[in-house]
């Protein structure tokens, strides 16, 4: 191992998962964080820490410059992004190279081509993997825009190429609606990512999303198969499993190796995600993107192949070869992950910031609560909502139905509403037990059922 001293440029959950790998691997770690995150569990583990700006992100966990600097200061010489803010962010993985550390991850110059959608396409395509129908590459005009989506035919999905997080995508019914609503996904992408540039796809309506984990060394690339996350609200996962209940073995196959085969043809290095629509009525599957980073889900595929995913993207990156090969990794059991958010399911997800109180950590077999959670920990209102991911993994996925439903009536937080009691509610569906799911399910089943939503009680 080359690395001796990871430094963590995120926050919340993530950064600790990532403390946790590295110590593991016998890592000295360094977190950076902003003034609002001083008092948090990653700060609390970390054996050095580097207080980098204020709260706003743009000023501390997006600064370049301050990251860097707190590398060189603590003699870091690898940098985990982890996801979101700079993980997507070829510019800062080459200032990282530039400044003689190793960037975990992939080459800025493969980011640049994997990591920006339009582009992301272009390589599906040249590998021969089917993308959805639609613009080619960027456009760059208007009325030309008009054309193709009339082409493609409505209703049109508008896309950032620089989007992520279900931010900078809008669908347009109508040529009437077409100009106003690319405006917006366009102004809403460069000010989220800095970069306006938008491409059409046709609405691939019901779908399932699918997504195969590859990893890469830049000379031999495997797939730890699939996981489904079907299951979103405003085009954000809040519920993934694995394997996919609704993939036969050839559709399996098919989706795995595809992806496999575009990480071969880019030379992939590290992990990543390619994510698919799968419309399990023709069987027929899209490439929609790549994500050239840990996900948030990546822990359900670490509860079913038994490998530490986080570990090896640091090995990776630290110039060994892949620990495991294609006929290591088999599917064991069924895993499902819930997000945990601070937000109230039972008014409209409202943001729920405040104190965490009393809390009761959910155990026993099967069970993974990956969080950033302690008694008397003050929620930044800063940041993203996602507080923790609770992990159930069994034998069967009805099992773990069980399971998930057990645990989420163990959890209990104090202070705060959480999204517990909508996974409490899910578990109960019969539309969920029998894996009919897609991406639309979430948000109809929410317009007339959110009375089945029932608070959990504190804790005495
Ligand atoms: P995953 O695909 O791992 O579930 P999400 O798409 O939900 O991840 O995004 C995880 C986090 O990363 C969210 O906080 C999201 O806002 C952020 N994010 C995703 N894509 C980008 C991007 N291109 N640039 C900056 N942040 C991003
Ligand atoms: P992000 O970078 O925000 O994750 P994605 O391209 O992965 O964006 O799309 C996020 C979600 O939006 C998908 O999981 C799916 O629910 C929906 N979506 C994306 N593209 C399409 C499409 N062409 N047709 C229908 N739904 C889509
Ligand atoms: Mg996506």
């Amino acid at each position: 191992m080359v690395i001796k001293k990871l430094l963590i440029a995120n926050r919340g959950e993530i950064a600790v998962r990532i403390i946790r790998a590295a110590k593991e691997l016998g890592l000295q770690t360094v977190v950076v964080h902003s003034t609002a995150d001083a008092n948090s569990l990653a700060v609390e583990m970390a054996d050095e820490t580097v207080e980098i700006g204020p709260a706003s992100a743009a000023k501390s966990y997006l600064n370049v410059e301050a990251v860097l600097n707190a590398a060189r200061q603590t003699g870091a010489d690898g940098v985990h992004p982890g996801y979101g803010f700079l993980a997507e962010n070829a510019d800062f993985a080459d200032a990282v190279e530039a400044a003689g550390m190793i960037f975990v991850g992939p080459s800025g110059a493969m980011i640049r081509k994997m990591g920006d959608k339009a582009s992301a396409r272009k390589a599906a395509e040249e590998a021969g993997v089917p993308t959805v129908p639609g613009s080619d590459g960027i456009l760059n005009d208007m009325k030309m825009a008009q054309l193709v989506a009339m082409d493609i035919g409505y209703p049109v999905m508008i896309k950032a190429t620089a989007g992520g997080g279900g931010r900078g995508i809008r669908i347009a019914e109508s040529a009437e609606e077409f100009v106003s609503l690319a405006r917006l996904a366009s102004e809403e992408a460069k000010l989220a990512f800095g970069d306006g540039g938008l491409y059409l796809e046709k609405l691939i309506d019901a779908a399932r999303h699918i997504e195969v984990q590859i990893m890469g060394d830049g000379g031999n690339f495997v797939h730890c198969y699939e996981r489904e996350c079907s299951l979103q609200r405003r085009r954000q996962k809040v519920w993934e499993e694995a394997p996919s209940s609704s993939l036969s073995a050839t559709v399996r196959e098919k989706l795995c190796s595809s992806a496999v085969a575009l990480a071969k043809s880019v030379g992939y290095r590290g992990a990543g995600t390619v994510e698919y629509l799968y419309d399990d009525k023709t069987g027929d599957y899209y490439f929609i993107e790549m994500n050239t980073r840990i996900q948030v889900e990546h822990t359900i595929t670490e509860e079913i192949t038994g490998i530490d995913l986080v570990a090896e993207m640091i090995c990776i990156a630290g110039g060994e070869t892949l620990s495991f090969c294609q006929e290591d990794i088999a599917i064991q059991g069924h895993a499902i992950e819930v997000r945990i958010n601070a937000e109230d399911p039972m008014n409209k997800f409202m943001p729920s910031p405040g104190v965490i109180g009393k809390m009761r950590i959910p155990g026993g077999p099967g069970v993974r609560f990956d969080h950033m959670l302690f008694e008397g920990y003050k929620i930044p209102t800063a940041y993203d909502s996602l507080l923790g991911k609770l992990i159930v993994h069994a034998g069967t996925r009805e099992t773990a139905i069980f399971r998930l439903k057990r645990t989420v009536s163990e959890l209990r937080i104090n202070g705060i509403k959480t999204s517990a009691p909508l996974f409490l509610a899910l578990t109960e569906n019969e539309d969920i037990k029998h894996g009919e799911i897609h991406t639309k399910w979430l948000e109809t089943w929410l317009e007339s059922n959110s009375d089945k939503i029932r608070p959990i009680a504190d804790i005495e």
